[in-house]
């Protein structure tokens, strides 16, 4: 069944549940709501387009600061071309050759 998001567009006019918007989980068949079925104020389907990368909010990459990565006692490199990397944080050789 699809879901559908509806908004309550008024800001005047609003209970906590349609505030900000909400999730209904409807059939094909099912009349698309009007009202909010809490406090009756007029909503409206809105179109939201699906974002998997927006879910992702995952902080590793700001925690992994390069000053993080020598405190550690990690070593970063970065790839500088075929089969070559170049030390940016840490201790070890400054390049590696992996060819
Ligand atoms: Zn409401």
């Amino acid at each position: 069944m699809p879901i559908y998001t509806y908004e309550n567009l008024n800001k005047d006019q609003h209970c906590t549940y349609c505030l900000g918007g909400f999730d209904v989980m409807q059939k094909l068949s099912d009349k698309k709501l009007t009202h909010c079925t809490y406090c009756g104020y007029p909503v409206k389907k809105i179109i939201r387009s699906v974002n998997l990368q927006g879910s992702i909010t995952g902080s590793s990459q700001s925690t992994l600061s390069q000053k993080n990565i020598e405190k550690q006692g990690f070593t970063q490199y970065r790839k500088v071309g075929k089969g070559k990397y170049e030390k940016s944080a840490g201790k070890g050789p400054d390049t590696i050759d992996a060819d």
